[in-house]
């Protein structure tokens, strides 16, 4: 860690006395005020540190511990917030509803955070389950449950004698991204035309108003088709201080004006975006980094001193001479807090445990061995791409057979047997395509070679390939239309670039939804068992001459 010693001297805000206190008892003319904001965002799941000692609560408890302390004895305030998306992401969290999660922010001792679309992920009870869990508020300002504000919109602390006031706000995409069973009555309204209502209140109560969101931040405002994220409410908005952001699980780290540091480097300096007076931080995912803004406030001017994104334990693979690569932190380690791992252990043992509880059935084997799948159309890829396709609802799915590890034999499945399908915890990515995209695509698709890991695996779609070349295509009995628009449902990998799909990162409709394959899977098998294996026999389904 890098000790920040107060900067106080460096202050050098001089602003003429007699600014307005607010009612309430504002702060004091000519004193300078000493306020640490610390940030996490998208945490999803991540309580455990992973197999490399990245990461993990008890780790981010120790920093957040010492920062704590340090500013404490400069004279200064704390306050931590989190950007949200708690919810999905490991089967240890997710098996157990997220409590050991939301039970490690207690500890940690987090002062608020915004509700995030995978808070939504499981049914209402649950996220009712969290909130009376969660000692600290689950804040949104956009989100009404039949015409009805569902959570606080805004919280106003009272630190040290300035008055900060953190409002909530939720991505507008949440309606798309999550079952609609979950959200029945529940609408996301416009970010913007609630911040424009939210701001202007808080600001005659707060004397800093801070927007904890899970919105996105997208460089130079540009969202595509996705709703609006951190830079345009800061743009259309005047009068927020600083956005705690998440959702688009990046550091929020500039190169220079409007362009996002896409090869940021833990442990480097990270300055954060800057919008219509509006600082935006993000604090990249999973509990890597503990954002840390230092600010001053004084007679009505707050003063950013000093940002700083401290990575916890994150480690790069070095080479020594004999050839042998170990992982190394980035920055000098840091230790795990014993309370917090007594508080988790027996969480993570229950969650491990947990994995081989039978989840479902089948009443036959479904095919999914290495030589089979990346040859021909196989059962288990057909059943992994209806699951992917239910959750979604997307019209087809593609599935690179190097995804699909193994196959499941004839009896009773545990969460186990699937982790062994599908390991690797890619996520979900949707696209909507037009038909003539669509059929460049599966073109792409059907000349990956037989034998290889991009041996493409196909559910939904009906193909005849005459010599790598798609002369038929039928979604739902139909002939694909070129001018109509179809959902796709593929993994991140491939949505990358892996194993030669087509890139489809940039594509205006690209979404990466954040569920887990295997907890698709996992899902589906749950919902359908006993699965007949002859539903998902590939048949003629993709015929190849
Ligand atoms: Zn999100």
């Amino acid at each position: 860690m890098n000790p920040t010693k107060p900067l106080l001297t460096a202050v050098s805000v001089l602003i003429l006395a007699g600014c307005s206190s607010l009612p309430g008892g504002g702060p004091e003319a000519d004193k300078t005020y000493r306020l640490t904001i610390l940030h996490t965002n998208d945490h999803h799941g991540r309580f455990w540190k992973n197999g490399d000692g990245e990461y993990g609560m008890a780790a981010r408890k120790t920093l957040i511990d010492q920062i704590r302390a340090e500013v404490k004895e400069s004279g200064g305030e704390t306050l931590l917030l989190d950007g949200g998306d708690v919810n999905t992401g490991v089967p240890e969290s997710d098996l157990q509803d997220a409590v050991p999660d939301f039970r490690g922010m207690n500890l940690i001792g987090y002062d608020a955070m915004a509700v995030g679309n995978h808070e939504f992920d499981k049914p209402l009870n649950i996220l009712r389950m969290q909130r009376d869990l969660a000692r600290f508020p689950m804040l949104s300002a956009n989100i009404y449950d039949n015409g009805k504000r569902m959570f606080d919109p805004y919280k106003v602390f009272s630190v040290g004698g300035l008055r900060v006031g953190v409002m909530g706000m939720t991505t507008e995409d949440t309606s798309k991204m999550v079952s609609p069973d979950n959200i029945k009555g529940i609408e996301f309204r416009s970010v913007i035309a609630e911040a424009a209502k939210v701001v202007p209140e808080l600001r005659g109560k707060a004397d800093i108003v801070i927007a904890a969101t899970h919105m996105g931040h997208y460089q130079n405002g540009e969202a595509g088709t996705q709703s609006p994220g951190d830079v345009e409410m800061a743009r259309a908005v005047k009068g927020i201080d600083l956005v705690v952001g998440g959702h688009t699980q990046n550091p929020a780290c500039m190169k220079s004006e409007n362009v996002i540091d896409r090869a940021y480097v833990p442990g480097t300096p990270c300055a954060p975006d800057r919008q219509n007076g509006t600082w935006i931080v993000q604090a990249h995912e999973w509990g890597k980094y503990v954002g840390r803004a230092d600010f001053a406030y004084r007679n009505g001017v707050l003063t950013l001193l000093k940002y700083e994104l401290l990575p916890v334990n994150l480690k790069r693979s070095v080479r020594a001479a004999d050839g042998k690569t170990s992982m190394v932190t980035y920055t000098p380690e840091i230790a795990e807090d014993k309370d917090m791992l007594a508080l988790l252990k027996p969480f993570q043992d229950f969650g491990q445990e947990k994995l081989n509880v039978e989840i479902g059935s089948t009443d036959g084997r479904l095919e999914g061995d290495r030589a089979v799948v990346r040859a021909r159309p196989a059962s288990m890829a057909v059943l992994i791409g209806r699951a992917l396709m239910e959750r979604t609802k997307a019209d087809f799915a593609v599935v690179n057979s190097g995804g699909v590890r193994d196959s499941l034999a004839a009896g009773k499945l545990t969460y186990k047997d699937i982790l062994k399908v599908q390991p690797f915890g890619n996520t979900t990515v949707t696209v909507d395509l037009t038909g003539a995209e669509v059929m460049s695509y599966l073109n792409a698709a059907a000349k990956m070679s037989v034998g290889s890991g991009a041996f493409a695996q196909f559910a939904g779609v009906n193909l005849v390939i005459t010599g790598g070349v798609v002369t038929s295509a039928t979604i739902k009995g139909a002939p694909v239309d070129p001018a109509k628009t179809y959902r796709m449902v593929i993994n991140n990998f491939m949505a990358a670039g892996g194993d030669g799909y087509p890139r489809l990162t940039g594509h205006k409709s690209f979404v990466d939804t954040g569920f887990v394959d295997a907890d698709l899977l996992r899902a589906y098998i749950s919902a359908k068992s006993p699965l007949k294996a002859a539903d998902y026999a590939p048949g003629d389904a993709v015929v190849r001459r």
